[in-house]
């Protein structure tokens, strides 16, 4: 089975092309960004090319639809595509953001689950129209292919209301499903699984913490298998402190500051997702590398903006292990927690009480997934690389193949 896998951005499409039957390989990826502007930007490459080889140019992609359109000519080229002349996808998996409370796992796409995905557009604005945009830019360029969404809430929808509801008046819940969904589940199910793999035990015998750290950071409380608790809340802002977003503070502020400043709901939302957070304290950027280049040159908001950061992760492991009532296996992914030896020594340190070691040269070792505690540490840490797409599409050939057996 051939699986595409497709994420859209209001303004990018990413795609991954999987070969399911031949060990999961890539046989093709890209992305085209600047979409609707004059010129996009397609970058591609594939399995047929060389191996450092891509492909860069500008092609015409004033919507979604286009970009599709444009991926497909690409995937039937005669030097760099796939397929001959017709496209043999069988499968096309969406990454969805927000699944709400009525997908806890994924679904294949009919008008019923298009509906409650855009039922969902009034708590995630950003992100679910850009996905449904590249659902419907699918069926429109790939008709007869089955469409599978994979949302990332799915994964965290096994949380107890004791962790979802928000201390706020219930009748807010009941009429705008106000409370905690969490992000980042494909990332924190693939690595809690694979991690788990990885140690060779059991999953259903683990209290595992994932910390899902790239620019957008989360962590969560992964027990027996099932995600008790995460981080981020109705939107991704709740949480850890992340390259843009302020993550946990006191709400007041929010009230406070858009009377002092006169800032209406957008110049508040644009404040507390986009300039606040590394970028936002540090003052230099909201990319680890850039402050800790900072830090390293005696820039104390840097420094600042590194501690903040890490404090806030030490603390939400330490409450995990709590929610818990223990904590075997600590896992780190994402852009930081797979290449900030610093970040991630500085995040387990404090955490010596509860029987963390952590190994100096294990976590400096160039293996991409590796053991970054001592032997004699109480509570496994390691370092397991993400792989969304692959999760995807993995999900997206278990939905499809289902569905072709309930009509068989
Ligand atoms: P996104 O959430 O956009 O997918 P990534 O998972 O790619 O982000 O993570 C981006 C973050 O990872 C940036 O803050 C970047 O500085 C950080 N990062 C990447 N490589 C390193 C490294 N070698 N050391 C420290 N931070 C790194």
């Amino acid at each position: 089975m051939k699986v595409m896998v497709i994420n859209c951005g209001s303004s990018s499409l990413k795609f991954k092309l999987f070969d399911m039957e031949k060990s999961n390989t890539v046989l093709a990826e890209g992305v085209i960004e600047e979409i609707g502007k004059e010129k996009s930007k397609f970058k591609y490459k594939s399995k047929n090319m060389k191996k450092d080889e891509e492909i860069v140019k500008d092609v015409e992609a004033k919507d979604h639809t286009r970009a599709v359109e444009q991926v497909t000519k690409m995937l039937i080229d005669p030097k760099a595509g796939i397929f001959k002349d017709k496209i043999e996808v069988d499968a096309v998996g969406h990454r969805v953001v927000h699944g709400g409370e009525k997908f806890s796992k994924s679904a294949l796409i009919t008008k019923g689950v298009k509906e409650v995905i855009k039922d969902c557009f009034e708590i995630a604005p950003l992100h679910n129209p850009p996905n449904y945009s590249g659902i419907e830019a699918c069926e429109a360029i790939l008709p007869n292919v089955p469409q599978v969404a994979v949302f990332d809430t799915a994964f965290h929808q096994t949380m107890s209301k004791q962790a979802y509801i928000y201390g706020l008046p219930y009748e807010l819940y009941e009429r705008y499903h106000i409370r905690k969904y969490g992000f980042h589940g494909t990332s924190h199910e693939y690595v809690s699984q694979r991690g788990a793999e990885f140690l060779k035990k059991d999953i259903k015998k683990m209290k595992i913490v994932t910390c899902h750290l790239g620019n957008g950071a989360s962590a969560a409380a992964v027990k027996n298998g099932i995600s008790i608790d995460t981080s981020m809340g109705l939107t991704p802002l709740e949480g850890l402190v992340m390259g843009t977003r302020t993550g946990d503070m006191d709400p007041a502020v929010v009230t406070f500051l858009m009377r002092k400043e006169h800032m209406n709901a957008d110049e508040m939302d644009n404040l507390l997702n986009k300039k606040s957070g590394l970028k936002g304290i540090s003052g230099i950027s909201n990319d680890l590398r850039e402050v800790m280049q900072a830090a390293s040159t005696g820039n104390n908001r840097a420094q600042f903006a590194i501690d903040i950061f890490c404090y806030r992760i030490t603390k939400y492991i330490g409450s995990y292990a709590a929610a818990m009532g223990g904590l075997d296996t600590v896992i780190f992914t994402g852009g930081i927690g797979e290449n900030s030896v610093e970040v991630r020594a500085k995040v387990l340190e404090p955490l010596a009480f509860l029987g963390i070691k952590v190994d100096p040269a294990r976590n400096k070792s160039k293996e991409k997934e590796k053991v970054i505690s001592t032997a004699g540490s109480k509570i496994k840490c390691i370092v397991v690389p993400t792989n969304e797409e692959l999760m995807i599409a993995m999900k997206t050939k278990y939905v499809v193949s289902e569905s072709n057996n309930m009509y068989r």
